[in-house]
């Protein structure tokens, strides 16, 4: 890896996850000097797969080997819908290369396990077993201390610590989660488990070189099937209505049991490949992840700028938006180029300017609030670019449950889960295009514009409350906004 000049700027990280990792090796190729702390006691493998734009998958060309070794762990396959009985209705579309419409499937674990693997060859010391209980911060200095009193120092200290972050104190305005109704049950095993039965290893078999990996997505009202098979994994996830069961945790193991109960109560007729691979499943292995809505978080940095959220922890994804882990890491990206840009004696800047790239325009009036309130008021702080992306996610869910005819006409629109606007971004560029202009506007007040949104679309804040998430809850439909969000 090429990397830049030193810059003496001490990061620490909290959180190995794919924020975590990913602003780690990136903050290194920068010149600075990260580490990472995890509260975890190893590695690890947890989770099924997530879907990855272009707009974070590139960069890893700037890497060596990380750009290959992606290659070689993603998913290569064909997506096909039906209705919830096995009806055809689109596809086969090929997922297996980069396209602006959706993100290419990869193994968390597998992506994961790359990451670390590429961060230690670097260097970049990862330490386990430290649960960060609290961050702080001075005038030069930021701190997170875990929960045996052990303190870490730095001169930047990012909260990559997911949904349950404890960075709420310091960071103010952690967003309420407000239960969405349904949840997934979601699962991941061998390939070799499902091939022992005869009738899935007929639906699931390879049987040549070139042959794609499957995707089969089967859609209902009252709930979605995915199955994505590949020569080593199978993973399925049924989205279903949630009785109050479900937990927003990666960890908790259930029996596939309770789906197929579940998908009984549907009343719907469902493929046979569904129950099917249900019942395969290895005994208490499945997750009933809640889907939750959130407002967009409020504020990302800490009154003195030296802690800074990312990912997760400032902005949580529901997982039909298939941006969590792409904004999670174009996050690491942009803010190791601007403390790049700072440099040491501005790291309140870097972070300003970071979180700036995704705030709204703001009058001078407002500025000068701003300043006076040192940015802690939630109504001078709106992320346009990551809650465009969380707003697009709940229109997203809504295409899989209503209007199948639409589907049969246009499937591509079906399957698109994302626009141009969010691949064809670059966050390193972004900051070095913008920087200039933000650091005028923060100083100054001079007059700023974020580029990095749905073309034509000028960004209006929103809230469950004003998409009637709330009010409609299952059924409530998101109004249609201006813009090119293709
Ligand atoms: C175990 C796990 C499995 C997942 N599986 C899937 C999946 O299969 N499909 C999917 O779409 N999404 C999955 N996700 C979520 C997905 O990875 C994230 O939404 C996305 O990648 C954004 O990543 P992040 O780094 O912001 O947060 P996360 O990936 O949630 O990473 C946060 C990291 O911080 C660590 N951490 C938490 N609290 C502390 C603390 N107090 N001190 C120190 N470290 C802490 C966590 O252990 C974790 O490693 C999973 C997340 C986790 C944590």
């Amino acid at each position: 890896m090429q990397r830049e000049a030193l810059s003496n700027i001490e990061v620490l990280i909290v959180g190995a996850g794919l924020g975590g990792l990913v602003a780690a090796i990136e903050c290194y190729r920068q010149g600075h000097s990260p580490r990472v702390v995890e509260s975890r006691n190893e590695a690890e493998g947890v989770g099924d797969f997530l879907g990855i734009g272009p707009s974070a998958i590139n960069h890893f060309q700037k890497w060596p080997p990380m750009a290959e070794t992606y290659r070689n762990i993603i998913y290569k396959p064909d997506m096909i819908m039906y209705t919830y009985d096995g009806t055809l209705i689109g596809g086969p579309l090929r997922l297996s290369e980069a396209s602006h419409w959706r993100p290419v499937p990869v193994s968390r674990p597998k992506l994961a396990r790359a990451l670390y693997d590429h961060a230690l060859s670097l260097g970049i010391p990862i330490m386990f077993g430290k649960r960060i209980a609290e961050y702080g911060e001075s005038e030069d200095k930021a701190y997170a201390i875990d929960d045996r009193g052990e303190r870490f120092d730095a001169d930047v200290v990012v909260a990559a610590d997911g949904i349950g972050t404890k960075a709420g104190k310091i960071v103010p305005g952690k967003a309420k989660a407000v239960s969405s109704g349904w949840s997934v049950y979601r699962v991941s095993y061998p390939t070799m488990i499902l091939q022992e039965d005869p009738l899935l290893s007929k639906y699931y078999s390879f049987h040549t070189e070139d042959q794609p990996d499957y995707c089969d997505v089967f859609m209902s009202p009252k709930g979605q099937v995915i199955i994505l098979v590949s020569r080593d994994l199978t993973t399925w996830l049924f989205t279903h209505e949630d009785k109050g069961e479900a937990e927003e945790t990666w960890t908790t193991r259930k029996d596939s049991s309770l789906a197929l109960q579940c998908l009984q109560e549907t009343g719907l007729e469902w493929d046979e490949r569904i129950p099917a691979i249900m019942k395969r499943t290895p005994p208490g292995t499945i997750v009933d992840y809640k889907i939750t809505w959130r407002d967009p978080n409020p504020t990302w940095t800490s009154p003195g700028g030296r802690v800074v959220k990312i990912g997760d922890a400032a902005h949580a994804f529901i997982p039909n938006s298939t941006n969590g882990a792409t904004q999670a890491m174009e996050d690491g990206i942009s803010l190791a180029a601007c403390l790049k840009l700072s440099g040491k004696n501005n790291i309140t800047l870097a972070t300003r300017v970071h979180t700036k790239l995704r705030y709204k325009q703001l009058s001078p009036i407002d500025l000068l609030l701003a300043i006076t309130e040192r940015f802690t008021n939630p109504a001078f702080s709106r992320f346009e670019r990551t809650s465009c992306a969380q707003k697009q996610g709940f229109r997203n869910k809504e295409k899989w449950e209503k209007d199948f005819d639409l589907i049969r006409k246009d499937p591509l629109a079906a399957a698109k889960s994302v626009g141009r606007w969010t691949s064809q971004h670059n966050p390193e560029q972004y900051v070095y295009d913008k920087w200039q202009a933000a650091v005028n506007h923060i100083v100054s007040g001079a007059p700023f514009q974020n580029t990095n949104l749905p073309p034509g679309y000028e960004y209006e804040p929103w809230t469950m409350d004003s998409l009637n998430l709330l009010a409609g809850m299952n059924d409530g439909e998101i109004p249609a906004d201006p813009g090119d969000w293709d």
